[in-house]
């Protein structure tokens, strides 16, 4: 077993670099990558950039070129669902792209010929993440997360993401994570932790708590990196 550990930003791996210690770094494909030894089992951690282009490179490379087995996002994201509030955490159940559109022939949005409008996430890591939850003391919502390359600050576009995906929080890399994992047979889990409401006041919510969200969801990722090492 080899455990990819991924974020988009330098915010969401700082913490999880910072309990580690001790890595080593690896320039790769115009990014650095992280590996290190934690308890016996080989981690690969890289921040991708934003969007899902760089994600998508990311983890691609963390499991063809870097050998990972599983593959865990750790990040910050904006709520949908109105009982999100700053800091708390979402589990993605299932994924979907929310700016993928070719509604003129036709199709769902989120869907292309031979794709799926939704990607779901490994059923397994998920339950271990209620145990991880109850261990912690922590209140954790399962939901469904839809991705786009857009920052979205805004309550009309926030609402149709809502509404067209049944989504509950929004983000910018899950979704091409999700369907890379997916191709490659990679067990994947995406934990989020609210950063800001989507809305006219999001980049300044984002700002002000992108550090503790980001410092929230990692703690929670490395606890399940604690559980998937000792089983
Ligand atoms: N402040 C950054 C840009 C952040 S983009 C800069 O200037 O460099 C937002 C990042 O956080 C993305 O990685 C995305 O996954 C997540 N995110 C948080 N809130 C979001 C929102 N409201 N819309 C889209 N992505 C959001």
């Amino acid at each position: 077993m080899k455990i990819a550990i991924m974020g988009a930003m330098p915010e969401e791996v700082a913490p999880i670099l910072e309990k580690l210690g001790e890595y080593s770094t690896i320039e790769y494909a115009g990014n650095k990558y992280y590996e290190a030894t934690y308890k016996g089992v080989e981690l690969v951690i890289a921040y991708s950039k934003i969007g899902k282009v760089f994600s998508t490179l990311t983890a691609t490379t963390m499991i063809e070129h870097f050998g990972a087995t599983k593959l865990l996002f750790s990040g910050v994201a904006g709520a949908i669902s109105p009982e999100l509030k700053v800091g708390d955490l979402i589990v993605a159940t299932k994924l979907s792209q929310h700016d993928l559109d070719i509604t003129a022939f036709g199709h769902p949005f989120g869907y292309v010929p031979e794709g799926a409008v939704f990607v779901e996430a490994d059923e397994a890591m998920i339950a271990m993440s209620k145990e991880v939850a109850t261990e912690m003391g922590k209140t954790i919502r399962e939901g469904i997360i839809a991705t786009g390359d857009q920052f979205v600050a805004n309550e009309e576009r926030k609402n149709w993401i809502g509404k067209e995906f049944g989504a509950d929080a929004l983000e910018m890399e899950g979704g091409s994570v999700a369907v890379v994992c997916d191709a490659l047979s990679v067990p994947f889990f995406i934990l989020r932790a609210i950063s800001d409401a989507a809305d006219m006041d999001a980049s300044f919510s984002f700002d002000e708590f992108l550090e503790t969200s980001a410092v929230e969801s990692a703690e929670f990722v490395m606890k399940m990196v604690d559980r998937l090492v000792a089983a």
